[in-house]
Order: structure tokens, then C-alpha cells, then sequence
């Protein structure tokens, strides 16, 4: 039976699960206060807490291991979201903002979840392309461990347009509001939002990337990238002894390379740090000496500021029932934030989530008139 799912956030996250609630029959609206427009429109001050813009975004492998429980749950939606990607690539190569390329990773301290990733454990956990490095492929003596495998990039606001074009034009509905709480957005409905005409909304979605402050596993984790002219034929990842990273991540489309990066926690700096790109720019021409094609210095376009929506424990994709003061009594809202850096490459599988979370609350309501 459709119902009328309001979905709050306009991210990769609730962008993906409108569009998978909408496919399981729904009538969807998407509620938020910063929507995807083109990249060079998006303000880098009154939008940094919009994360989706400013990812990279690549997806890399992170191979599960008991060492990080978090990577046995994530790693299924990444397997998912690949699979996606690689349709939705081959069905609109030109359009959909997405490009499939050689992922080249390089550590110099390799946890046991490298260390124990052979070809044969990489094929067990569907990991396509995947080989190991020689050391004389290594950039330098450093590097003590490499591997390459086929990876997709994105470029953040087409692929997130395109999504969103596809979901208007198949009926799905958008409204720009700041929602206080998502109790709210219980309230919304064709009577009070006479752009609304989706009826009283059944249940909602919290795909706000960073919740609404009363999570206190929340934290952020600014990220500076710079974003060059140059294009790259690979996405190269270098994890240094001393915890930082060297990284490039080709957004292609016309939309450069990202240089990167920093993972400050808790740093709410929101101007670039001059020091931090110079410091970037060297250590991935360092690392990738290619991407200079014999020149000097790379092309500055602009650089990048975000802050990722980190959570201890990892993302929280449960559903909360909620009192609501008024006829309505009970809402159910489907939370899904909190996705730290790997909102892009678990954004279908966390949104496959969303959906069976929406769908086993109806079904129990069903139930529950029934007896
Ligand atoms: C430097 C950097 C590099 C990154 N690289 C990668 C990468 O390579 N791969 C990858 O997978 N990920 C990467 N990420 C992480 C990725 O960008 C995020 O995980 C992802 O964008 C989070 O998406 P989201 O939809 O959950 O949240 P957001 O993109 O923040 O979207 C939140 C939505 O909720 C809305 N909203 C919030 N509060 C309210 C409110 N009160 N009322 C109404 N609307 C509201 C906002 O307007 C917005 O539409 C990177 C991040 C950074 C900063």
C-alpha cells in the first residue's frame, strides 16, 4: 500500500533513499534546506554543514576484519552501492556523473586487514580487479604495502542532480525548509504546505548527515582538499606511518581532481588552511609524480573545506518511534546520518536499509490493526 514518506536531507543519503522508496511504490517527498546545485554555485560558508558537495568522492575498499567491527557492517553496503554504480554507469555513461577507473592504494604501515588481504580473500569478499603490488611498483621505500582494483569516482553535484531530476520527473515532490526536529515534519502536509499534495505524511526519514544535536555520538571531522585542474587516470590513496593521507580522487565531467586530505576531529575551522594545501600538493606530486606532466606546480581551482558527519560506533540506520503531542499520537522516523567519510560509496546500501526498516514498520502496523 503507498504511503507518504517525508524524507529530510537532500545529501547523497536522502537523495538515494527517496529514490529507492519511491521504486517500492511510495509517495516521497524530500524536505531540506541545502538541495544539489552545480559545484561552482555552492556556498562555501553558509553550506559547509551540506557535506555531500564537498566529498571527494572515490570508493575504496575497506576489507572487514574483526580488528574493526564497523567494516563487517559497512562492507555489504559498499558491495551494493558498487553493484549500483556499475549499472547506472552502463545505462548513462555521459550523464549520471559517474566514472570507472583503476583505484592504486599504498601504505606504509598496513594494518592486519591489509596485511591479511591476499587475492584469494579479496576475491571471497568480491573485491573486482583486485591485485597486488610488487615493491618495485611502490612510489618510494616507504611504501611497504600496495594493491590496485577497479573503483568507481562520482562527481558529487552531477551525480546527485541527475538522482534528483529522476526523482521529480517520476513524481517524487521537494520542498526547501529548515525542519527544527523530525517531529515536524510529521506536520507538513498539503493543508499547512500547499506545495504538498502527497496527504498527511506516514512516516519519515532522517537523512539530515549530521542529526539534530541530540546525538552525542556525533562529532564532525573537517576534511581540506584542493581541487586542481589536472586530470588523473587513477584514484590514488597513500596511508603514512604517522596516520595522515595522500589522496586524488578525479571527479571527472569537467570537474577536475581532488587533492587530498585532512581528518581533523572536532575541528570546526571552516577557512582553508594556506599551510595545508601547499603541504597537500607536494606529498601527492611526491607520491604520483604523473599528475605534473612535466610541469612545475599544479592548477589551483579552488580549495575545500567540509566536515564529514562522524559518529562513534558508526552511522545510526534504526528506527525510532516517537511521541507526538496531537491527533497523530505515534511517528515512526527511519534515521540514517552519520555517515562519516563513506556516505558516497554505502549511500545504496544504507538506502536499501532505510527502505526494509520503512516497510517492516508498516507491515508491523498491519499486524497490530489486525488482531
Ligand atoms: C573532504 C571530504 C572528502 C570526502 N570523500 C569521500 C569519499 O571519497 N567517498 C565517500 O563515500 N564519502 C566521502 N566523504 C563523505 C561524504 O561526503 C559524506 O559522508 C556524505 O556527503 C554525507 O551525506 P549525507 O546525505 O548523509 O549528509 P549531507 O550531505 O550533509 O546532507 C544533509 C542534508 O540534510 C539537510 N538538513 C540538515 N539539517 C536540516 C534541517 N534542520 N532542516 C532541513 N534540512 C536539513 C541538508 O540541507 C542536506 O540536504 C567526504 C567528505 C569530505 C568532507
Amino acid at each position: 500500500m503507498a504511503r507518504h514518506i517525508a524524507v529530510i536531507g537532500s545529501g547523497v543519503t536522502g537523495i538515494s533513499s527517496a529514490i529507492l522508496l519511491q521504486r517500492a511504490g511510495h509517495r516521497v517527498t524530500i524536505i531540506a534546506r541545502d538541495f544539489p546545485a552545480p559545484f561552482e554555485t555552492i556556498n562555501a560558508i553558509s553550506q559547509i554543514n551540506y557535506t555531500s558537495p564537498w566529498g571527494g568522492a572515490h570508493n575504496r575498499w575497506v576489507p572487514p576484519h574483526p580488528s574493526n567491527p564497523q567494516s563487517a557492517f559497512e562492507h555489504p553496503l559498499s558491495i551494493t552501492t558498487f553493484s549500483h554504480m556499475k549499472s547506472l554507469y552502463s545505462f548513462c555513461p555521459q550523464t549520471a556523473g559517474i566514472t570507472f577507473l583503476k583505484g592504486i592504494e599504498y601504505l606504509e604501515a598496513p594494518g592486519p586487514e591489509y596485511q591479511s588481504l591476499t587475492t584469494a580473500k579479496a576475491a571471497e569478499l568480491s573485491l573486482p580487479g583486485f591485485r597486488l603490488l610488487s615493491p618495485s611498483e611502490f612510489p618510494d621505500s616507504k611504501v611497504t604495502w600496495g594493491c590496485e582494483y577497479e573503483t568507481y569516482c562520482v562527481n558529487p553535484m552531477v551525480y546527485l542532480s541527475f538522482l534528483l531530476r529522476r526523482f521529480v520527473h517520476r513524481g517524487g515532490r521537494i520542498l526547501k525548509h529548515i525542519i527544527r526536529s523530525p517531529a515536524e515534519a510529521f506536520s507538513l502536509s498539503a493543508r499547512s504546505t500547499p506545495s504538498l499534495a502527497n496527504g498527511a505524511v506516514d512516516a519519515v526519514v532522517n537523512a539530515s548527515g549530521i542529526g539534530f544535536g541530540d546525538d552525542p555520538a556525533m562529532f564532525i571531522t573537517r576534511g581540506q582538499t584542493v581541487l586542481v585542474a589536472e586530470e588523473c587516470d587513477a584514484t590514488v590513496t597513500r596511508q603514512n606511518a604517522d596516520g595522515s593521507w595522500t589522496f586524488c580522487v578525479p571527479r571527472g565531467f569537467e570537474g577536475g581532481t581532488v587533492i587530498g586530505g585532512t581528518k581533523e576531529m572536532d575541528d570546526w575551522e571552516s577557512a582553508p588552511r594556506p599551510e595545508t594545501r601547499e603541504k597537500l600538493l607536494k606529498a601527492f606530486a611526491g607520491t604520483h609524480p604523473k599528475i605534473l606532466a612535466g610541469k612545475d606546480r599544479l592548477t589551483v581551482i579552488a580549495d575545500i573545506v567540509g566536515r564529514r558527519p562522524s559518529r562513534k560506533g558508526g552511522p545510526r540506520i534504526e528506527g525510532e518511534l516517537l511521541d507526538l503531542v496531537g491527533a497523530n499520537g505515534k511517528g515512526f522516523v527511519m534515521h540514517a546520518y552519520g555517515l562519516g567519510g563513506r556516505g558516497y560509496e554505502l549511500s545504496w546500501g544504507v538506502a536499501e536499509r532505510v527502505v526494509e526498516g520503512v516497510e517492516g514498520y508498516f507491515k508491523g502496523v498491519r499486524r497490530e490493526s489486525r488482531m
